[in-house]
């Protein structure tokens, strides 16, 4: 494949297992927008014909936010002083009643622009209304794992019933596809959304569908010590429901967000069956759910990811910030200073995040992945001396992050520009999600 993009800067971060540091790189995409080669500009093949970008700073893959509900961008700020329970029931679902589709296209649009902003290009999502996130992602140009809500909670029924959300996502796969769009921007799966939130049968017809279709499975597990004291009294723990029912060994690719309240059995269960863990420390600590047990969960070998939860709960996108918390909080439990690294933290926003979401085609620049590329800006007083590899990551992750993020490219289009998304005009995007948020506010 004919090389048409060449990316050049002195620094490049291709977020390989050990974490490199490539100096003078080279990142060369090729016309279906995947990556062609990346190294040093030594090495680099003749690339007759390429359009030469030289940039300043660093290049790294796309950042990868393991589990979001992005158009609650217009419920920001709602309620946010209650604890999850009376925060779902007596704020969150009756405005989130009030939204038709256009309001959720508006939210996710707003979130998709502040997603880019902060060098996120893949978001897994939680939502209702799939036609109007896809639609969303598609005119801003970034990425997404689209797991449709599937729900069986007081109001939700104006949905339909969970068995009628469920054969509605199948049926989208079926039609569409798992993957599509350009550059396969949408990937379809499926959001069952809690154990307590539906009925025990529901899970296993869940893993089963996707299974079927080779889709991800994505849910809240486990995020506060009250929500399932149901599940508890029968099961033991909802790792050892999910396993009873049989959910553990049917779905191949199971994304479990939170997983705060774990014992070292329900530990052992997720890491035996392949089960990922999207860890959203600041929606745990936002809204008081506890902390969760990162060191065992990574001694267990539990693929891990990094998720910032939706915006109405933790409340801005910007894995970045996320990371930071995830490493201080490893650190205070563990006592030991060494815990999550730089490097580290920054394999979990990319490369470790992707392999946990079941997408080894994103999270890294090597050949053949798509070139989800994120242009960081050097020119920072976080960054002074840029010839000591630890340091430069350790000044990136820990002072740098989404700020410097100036340019974006999904799939090798560029969607981000100069810190401006290049698809959507901002000001029009911020103007119809305010006058969303505003009703919302003032029925
Ligand atoms: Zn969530």
């Amino acid at each position: 494949m004919t090389v048409v993009t060449r990316l050049t800067a002195p620094l490049l971060l291709p977020c390989d297992p050990g974490c490199s540091v490539l100096r003078d790189g080279v990142l060369d995409i090729d016309g279906d927008g995947r990556i062609a080669w990346c190294g040093p500009a030594v090495d680099a093949p003749d690339a007759p014909g390429a359009s030469v970008r030289r940039l300043d700073g660093l290049l790294l893959p796309g950042l990868v936010n393991a589990h979001c509900h992005t158009p609650m961008t217009v419920l920001r700020g709602m309620g946010g002083d209650l604890p999850l329970m009376r925060w779902l029931r007596e704020v969150m679902w009756p405005a989130e009643a009030r939204l038709a589709a256009p309001d959720v296209r508006a939210g996710m649009l707003l979130g998709c622009v502040e997603l880019l902003r902060a060098g996120v290009t893949t978001s897994v999502e939680m939502y209702f209304y799939t036609d109007a996130v896809a639609e969303a992602v598609l005119a801003a140009g970034s990425r997404v794992v689209l797991t449709p809500g599937i729900i069986d909670a007081p109001g939700w029924d104006r949905l339909g019933t969970w068995r009628q959300m469920l054969d509605e996502v199948s049926a989208r796969i079926d039609s569409d596809g798992l993957r599509y769009g350009p550059g396969e921007r949408v990937e379809l799966g499926y959001g069952p959304h809690a154990a307590y939130t539906l009925p025990a049968e529901a899970l296993p017809a869940v893993a089963d569908a996707a299974a079927e279709r080779g889709a991800l499975v994505h849910l809240h597990l486990a995020e506060t010590a009250d929500e399932d004291a149901a599940q508890r009294a029968r099961y033991g723990s909802v790792p050892r429901m999910l396993h009873e029912l049989g959910v553990l060994g049917r779905a191949d690719r199971l994304l479990a967000a939170h997983a705060v309240h774990l014992d070292a059995e329900d530990i052992a269960l997720l890491a035996r069956h392949g089960v990922a863990v999207a860890h959203c420390p600041g929606s745990n600590a936002k809204l008081a759910a506890g902390t969760a047990p990162v060191g065992a969960l990574r001694s267990a070998s539990v693929p891990l990811a990094l998720g910032t939860d939706g915006p109405a709960s933790s409340d801005d996108l910007d894995l970045w910030s996320t990371a930071r918390l995830a490493g201080r909080l490893a650190r205070l439990a563990s006592g030991d200073a060494a815990d999550l690294t730089a490097a580290d933290l920054l394999l979990l926003a990319t490369r470790h995040g992707a392999a946990a979401i079941g997408r080894p085609d994103l999270g890294s620049l090597e050949p053949g992945r798509w070139a989800d590329v994120v242009h960081v800006s050097t020119d920072d007083p976080a960054f002074l001396d840029l010839d000591d590899d630890a340091g430069l990551l350790s000044n990136l992750v820990w002072a740098g992050g989404g700020r410097l993020v100036r340019d974006v490219w999904v799939a090798g289009s560029q969607v981000l520009a100069a810190g401006e998304p290049t698809q959507v005009d901002r000001a029009s995007v911020q103007s119809s999600a305010r006058a969303v948020a505003t009703r919302l506010r003032h029925p």
